[in-house]
């Protein structure tokens, strides 16, 4: 079987996976700046080791010696159960296994994590836009076309090539213009729904998010259109 996002993507969905895409390894200059600009502005609150290790995650070559690939898995809210990181990385290491399987213990590092789901330095909303999967909204949440932003996300680096994978077109990968995306573009609700004017000039300002300091507000997810389609 030839490597391929198509191969790859039908093995995930196996899985139980509900998306995967594919973006070739870069170091994400425009994401580097924003991150910079945000944790400069004290917008991150306690999260100190966000300015930690600030080259590996911009550039996921530096983190794991000879990294060619992102492939990115979305599973839903709905399929994920509540230890969703539990479940997530269990899936991608019976994808890791079945890939291994299929196109040889080579394509992952040996030596190095390579395996992500809210660990490690890794830009995750980055690399599921980078890889087709959607757009960050004003949420600051990254917004899958049908599925909205109730989905966790979930990536595996491989080591080597791979094919079958349509190029981004170039201006949508300047995801951190939210008005500019499909759907945002005259909407506010979100921001207008945030108890604490966390998303204030779309921006998130974690500092006054409750979901980071309690774990209990999904109002700015609830409230989305792109969450409400059916
Ligand atoms: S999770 Fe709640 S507090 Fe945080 S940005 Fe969304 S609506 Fe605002
Ligand atoms: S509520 Fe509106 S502005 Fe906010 S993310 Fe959803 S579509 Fe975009």
């Amino acid at each position: 079987m030839k490597l391929t996002l198509a191969n790859i993507s039908k093995l995930a969905l196996e899985v139980g996976f509900d998306a995967c895409g594919a973006a070739p390894v870069r170091r994400l200059d425009q994401d580097a700046q924003y991150m910079d600009e945000w944790v400069a502005l004290g917008l991150h609150g306690n999260m100190e080791y966000l300015s930690r290790n600030c080259d590996k995650r911009y550039d996921p070559a530096l983190l794991v010696p000879g990294a060619q690939w992102v492939v990115v898995c979305l599973l839903s809210y709905e399929h994920s159960g509540r230890d969703y990181h539990r479940r997530v990385k269990s899936m991608l290491y019976t994808l890791e296994s079945k890939l291994r399987e299929a196109f040889g213990d080579d394509i992952v590092s040996q030596t190095h994590q390579h395996i992500f789901c809210d660990s490690a330095p890794f830009l995750e909303r980055a690399w599921c836009v980078e890889a087709g999967l959607g757009f960050i909204g004003k949420n600051r949440q990254l917004i899958h076309p049908t599925m909205g932003s109730m989905v966790h996300p979930g990536e595996i680096v491989l080591n080597c090539s791979l094919t079958g994978v349509a190029e981004l077109p170039s201006e949508t990968r300047n995801y951190h213009q939210t008005g500019l995306r499909q759907g945002c573009e005259n909407c506010q609700l979100c921001i207008e729904a945030c108890p604490t004017g966390a998303l204030r000039n779309e921006v998130w300002d974690a500092t006054q998010c409750i979901a980071y300091t309690t774990h209990h507000c999904l109002q700015c997810q609830i409230i989305c259109p792109m969450n409400n389609k059916t």
